[in-house]
């Protein structure tokens, strides 16, 4: 089968690689389309990605084999990867390594990352979520960052009416500002300052878009807010002063929710902001939960997966070096996805 395989020094190659055999337990998922995650983009940009791995985590597929043991699945069943809560006792590195630092050991965690950029993935049958009718293979592509997003949300707290700001319009700004907003958030204020993203953030439901190389974001915060600045801050755009910004933006007694995954530092000056009582929750990954709620809200129209393809979004594997490099410089691109 055809594979996307890391080579080092920011290069994927395609190459011939075996369908990985199915053991006791697992399934093999042949895949349908598999989106290009910004986790990927930063272990290639950063060159931290184990040499020979395939990567890819965001993909949706068919079970085509089943092994010994397997009663969830059989063939034919449309499965999304790897939000399944792992039995006790299974080898987790998360799970098992108290001090979890994710740029140190995020990459060589076991078991293997999901290997998506591929035809055919093997999965531990526990891993495999079911893709609800009416989600198309190129929307549960998507579920995985949607997920994040629903994570993130539900660990912020957020009670209807609640004024919300998102800083960053990539895929978990986007998302965690649809969540928000069908949790009950209103308004909910995007800033971003590439316009095509904007643009877009207005499409699924923005209420309000701030563009920060114009406007004065902390003044136009309070301004929408009554005076007193959004109640949760989701940070999502992992820039240089963003982090500050969503600090020094909330309002008394607020919180942001760090959901950038920042490999860079992001200073920040608390004399600013510490008289406020400001709360600061991070969050990373999702649960079992936070799928299954990601793919009603998708099977309920709840959440507009089709506004963050990039135009020409859907590529064939041979495309995916040109992908990534583009990815690794701004842009208004959001999702790319990998048409197998
Ligand atoms: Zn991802």
């Amino acid at each position: 089968m055809k594979a996307a395989v890391y080579q080092g020094n920011q290069k994927l190659e395609i190459k011939d690689v075996p369908v990985p055999s199915v053991g006791p337990g697992q399934i093999l998922v042949k895949v349908s389309h598999s989106a290009i995650c910004g986790t990927d983009v930063h272990g290639f940009m950063y060159d931290v990605v184990p040499k020979g791995q395939v990567m890819g985590h965001e993909y949706g597929g068919t079970v085509v084999e089943v092994g010994k043991g397997v009663k969830e699945w059989k063939k034919g069943d449309r499965v999304a990867g790897g939000g399944g809560t792992p039995p006790p006792g299974t080898p987790s590195f998360i799970i098992t390594h108290p001090r979890f630092n994710f740029r140190k050991q995020g990459w060589n965690s076991q078991p293997p990352w999901a290997m998506a950029y591929a035809e055919y993935v093997q999965m531990e049958a526990w891993q495999a979520i079911g893709i609800p009718d009416g989600v198309s293979d190129v929307a549960a592509s998507m579920a995985e960052p949607l997920a994040a997003a629903v994570h993130a949300v539900r660990r912020s707290g957020l009670k209807i009416g609640d004024p919300v700001a998102v800083f960053g319009a990539g895929p978990l700004g986007l998302f965690s500002a649809q969540v928000a907003k069908a949790a009950g958030a209103s308004p909910v204020i995007v800033i971003e300052p590439a316009q095509g993203r904007r643009e877009t953030a207005k499409k699924v439901g923005a209420d309000v878009v701030l563009d920060p190389t114009k406007q004065d974001i902390e003044e136009e915060l309070a301004k929408l807010t009554g005076g007193k600045g959004p109640q949760i801050v989701f940070e999502c755009a992992g820039a240089k002063n963003t982090l500050h910004q969503a600090m020094d933006a909330v309002r008394f007694g607020g919180r942001v929710v760090l959901v950038a995954l920042s490999w860079e530092p992001q200073p920040v000056v608390p004399v600013d902001f510490i008289t406020r009582d400001v709360e600061l929750t991070t969050t990373f990954a999702h649960g079992t939960d936070d799928w299954l709620i990601g793919f009603d809200l998708m099977a309920k129209g709840k959440v507009n997966t089709d506004a963050l393809l990039a135009k020409d979004g859907i590529i064939p594997l041979e495309k995916i070096q040109d992908a990534f490099m583009r990815l690794t410089k701004p842009t208004s691109d959001i999702k790319v996805v990998v048409k197998l």
